[in-house]
This record gives structure tokens, sequence and C-alpha cells, in this order.
């Protein structure tokens, strides 16, 4: 479907004559599309759990006045659901942020290496609650890529926090660096050893609020905003990212850097 605005403009002052532009439209309708439903989507994914909350107030005013057990469980409950709105907050503020934000090429070089061991030291603790072991091959080397650390830092917490929620438990996680040579594209690898992602849902995975199987989704806590945000963030590094999954094998992420050039 194509869609055109016609703008004229007289040529001269008294010739009678006009130009007549037809501005292509498509884009932009296509763009209007998105947003509307976007802002469709993360109004009905805060609407549920907003609902939860409200009915749980009910019952705890009514029915659940007077018994401590039940109360108990329900605040538990609405605690849970405004914990994930928060989270979902969080995560639409950071993409909005970076839609934003207009993207300057990083002209500082850094090791993607060094970055990566900082975001697995500091999930440690994300591991120990889901009962996977983190396994590092990234090595001794480092890896020079053009990128801004706070950006990518987002990127590998995204990568490593899913594969924390999805993998088995007490299977390992393994990060791994790889280039074959400094004029080589740099590898970063996050596998996990979890039920994997069925083939035909994988082309799909970093669309906006995209999740796989909704009910075990759900009670991996998550937005369906997380992989959108990483995708985001590569595409404005020049890089990408790609999945390699299998039910019952596990999944591994990767995220591919262009080569920097040669410092001189
Ligand atoms: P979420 O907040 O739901 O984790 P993401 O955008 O990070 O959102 O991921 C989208 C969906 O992709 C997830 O809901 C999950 O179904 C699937 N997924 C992502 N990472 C993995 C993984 N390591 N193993 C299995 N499924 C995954």
């Amino acid at each position: 479907e194509r869609a055109y605005r016609v703008v004229a403009s007289r040529i001269g002052n008294d010739t009678g004559l006009y130009v007549l532009l037809f501005k292509d439209q498509s884009e932009a309708r296509r763009i209007d599309r998105m947003r509307a439903d976007f802002i469709a989507n993360a109004s009905h994914e805060l609407r549920t759990p907003l609902a939860s909350v409200a009915g749980f107030i009910e019952t705890l005013r009514g029915p659940a006045r007077d018994d401590p057990a039940a109360r108990e469980k329900f605040l538990q409950i609405m605690q849970n659901q405004t914990q994930r709105m928060a989270r979902l907050i969080d995560d639409l503020l950071s993409l909005s942020r970076l839609e934003m934000k207009p993207y300057q090429k990083p002209s500082t070089q850094l090791d993607v290496v060094e970055l990566v061991k900082g975001v697995m030291e500091s999930m440690r603790h994300i591991a120990g609650e889901n009962d996977v072991e983190f396994v590092s091959e990234l090595g001794v080397k480092p890896m020079l890529i053009a990128g801004h650390s706070d950006e990518l830092v987002q990127v590998f917490e995204n990568l490593i926090e899913n594969a924390c929620k999805y993998g088995s438990d007490g299977e390992r996680v393994i990060v791994s660096a790889e280039q074959a040579s400094p004029m080589d594209e740099v590898r970063i690898t996050v596998r996990d050893f979890g039920p994997g992602i069925p083939e035909e849902h994988i082309p799909r995975i970093t669309e906006r609020f995209y999740r796989v199987d909704i009910e075990t989704s759900r009670i991996q806590k998550g937005t369906g905003l997380g992989l959108s945000i990483v995708k985001h963030i590569l595409t404005r590094h020049d890089a990408r990212l790609s999945v390699k999954s299998a039910p019952g094998e596990g999944s591994s992420f990767t995220v591919h850097f262009p080569p920097v050039p040669p410092a001189g």
C-alpha cells in the first residue's frame, strides 16, 4: 500500500503554472502504525498487573480481612506485580531514551573482554539466585572494539540475565570470546543449557514484547523488551546478534562486532 502527500508550489507570480510534488508517505504511515501498536502493547502490559493489584485490594478489604495467611499471600502477589510494573517502566524508559538520543559514533576503543568480565562479576548473585554456574571462557587477551561502554554493559547484562533465567537449574552459563586475527570480527557468545527456543520463534524474539511461551515466561520475570533493547543498541554499534538454539539443547547468543582499524 502506498500513500502520497501532494505539495503544490506556484512558479513565479503570474505564470499560472504549478509544480506538484508527490511525497511518499508510506514509511511515515508505517512508523505511525508501529508507534500506535507499541503504545497499545505497553498499556496492555501495564494494565494486567494493575488490574490484579486492584482485585487483591478488594479481596483484602472484604473476604481476606480477618485471615492473616491469605493476607500475607495476597500482599506478596501485589508486591510481585508492582515490581513487574517497575521493570516494565524501566525497560520502556531505556528504549525511549535510546530512540531519543542521536547516535554518536564512538571514537574510543574499549576492551570488550574486560567489559564482559566486569558484567559477569556484577551478576554473580543472579547466577546464585537462578542456580546456574558461570563459566568464563573469555581468556586474558584484550579484544578492542569501538563502543559506548554503558550501552554495551546493558547488552551483556540482558543476554547473561536471560541465560540465567532460561537456563536449567544446576547447569552452566558459558561466556566466551573469539577473534581469529586482529583484522577479524570479535565474537562474544553467551551459552546456556536450558530448554532452548523452537526454530520458528527465533526470528521474532528481538521484537518488542515477544515472548516464546507466555506461561513459563511469566514465571520467569521478564517484560519481552530485553532483546529489543539489545538489538537496538547493537544496530547503533554496527554490530549484530546471532542466535543458535534447539529445543532441549540450550541456546547460544553471539554478538558480532566489526574489527576496528589499527591505531596509527
Ligand atoms: P524477557 O523479558 O521475556 O526475557 P527478552 O526480550 O529478553 O524478554 O526475550 C524474549 C523472549 O525470548 C523471552 O521471553 C523468552 O521466551 C525467549 N528467550 C530469550 N532468551 C532465551 C534463552 N536464553 N533461552 C530460551 N528462551 C529465551
